[in-house]
């Protein structure tokens, strides 16, 4: 297939386009990388450098493509900037979103798979996390994703756009190629590893009182590998759906620090610090629902070989795509 594939300069993005490739299907990547880096889109995939913002550049990009299905990675997803500036999010998530739909609707694309999130979950009455929980987002990034969720829904509806809206835990790993690198790195896994390379000095853990066995929260850690098999499997999905994606496994920050000095056989220091606003404490998905219905089974159960792919991709780019 023709595929339309925005932010593919992302460390997500990046990462499907490679497998969409590896699969055989032509890629278009549309970005403006303000986030995504030059460096990380496959050079097999053609480039269209560009906004969400403007929608004729967009419209232009996506028939240029003769796209069959768009795949949209593009937006901002740290949940503390979105705390302090919701403009951003909203304007980029819910405003860029709509623009891409104004575009198919214009140049009659009838394929979405949409990057949502757990965020839009907000904290959980229950884990494991099924796609039957109310979703209740705690923060401008959860609930920009669940607005272009329930906006999906009006232009199946109204204009016959299928779309499939996959909703990660906690992305983590690499490929051989590509990986993680933030400007602004927040992340777990990527602030262990920078202690490990020695670029710093130690890692905090927000929070040692959480209702947990040893205090620390816990999240569902899932390769990107898999949540790139998943986008595939999305494709040939017939009717619009919403999954969850996940191993349905749990690891606290504190394990993945254990982890992380087994993998790399590097002492890790760290400062513990108070818990970080708006963190639930438990984060775990059901993934149930797109096993029986696409056959999705992650490959990746435990943390070691998640980390074991990162730690690789960061010995070999220890500044990153810079
Ligand atoms: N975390 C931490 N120290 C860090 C970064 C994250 O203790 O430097 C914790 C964070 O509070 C959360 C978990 O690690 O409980 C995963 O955070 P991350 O930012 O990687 O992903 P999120 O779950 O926010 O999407």
């Amino acid at each position: 297939m023709n595929i339309f594939v925005t932010g593919g300069a992302g460390y997500i993005g990046s990462i499907c386009v490679e497998e969409l490739l590896n699969a055989g299907h032509a890629v278009t990547v549309f970005d403006n990388l303000t986030e995504g880096h030059r460096e990380a889109i496959d050079p097999r995939a053609s480039f269209a450098e560009g906004d969400l913002m403007d929608v004729p550049t967009i419209t232009n990009a996506l028939a240029a493509s003769k796209a069959e299905a768009v795949m949209h990675f593009a937006a901002n997803a740290l949940v503390g900037e979105s705390m302090t500036n919701p403009v951003k999010y909203f304007r980029n998530n819910v405003t860029g979103g709509l623009h891409l739909l104004e575009a198919m609707v214009q140049t009659g694309v009838k394929k979405i798979v949409f990057s949502s999130t757990c965020a839009t979950f907000g904290t959980p009455d229950r884990v494991p996390i099924d796609e039957s929980l109310l979703q209740k987002p705690i923060n401008p990034y959860g609930e920009s994703k669940l607005m272009f969720e329930q906006m999906l829904r009006w232009f199946d509806e109204i204009h016959g756009i299928t779309h499939v809206a996959l909703r990660y835990f906690n992305a983590a790993g690499a490929s051989q190629r590509f990986g993680e690198d933030h400007r602004i790195e927040t992340h777990l896994i990527p602030n262990i590893l920078k202690v490990a390379l020695g670029q710093k000095e130690s890692v905090s853990v927000f929070g040692t009182d959480y209702p947990t066995p040893d205090g620390t929260c816990i999240r569902d850690y899932i390769h990107i590998l898999d949540l790139a098999q998943a986008h595939m499997l999305a494709l040939t999905a017939r009717s619009s759906a919403k999954y969850n994606l996940g191993t349905g496994g749990g690891t606290s920050v504190r394990e993945v620090i254990a982890a992380c000095e087994k993998v790399t056989g590097r002492p890790i220091r760290v400062i513990e610090e108070p818990r970080r606003p708006g963190d639930p404490a438990r984060l775990i998905a059901s993934s149930e629902k797109i096993h029986r219905e696409l056959g999705w089974t992650p490959k990746f159960q435990s943390i070691e070989p998640i980390i074991e792919s990162a730690w690789k991709w960061h010995l070999a780019h220890p500044t990153g795509y810079r």
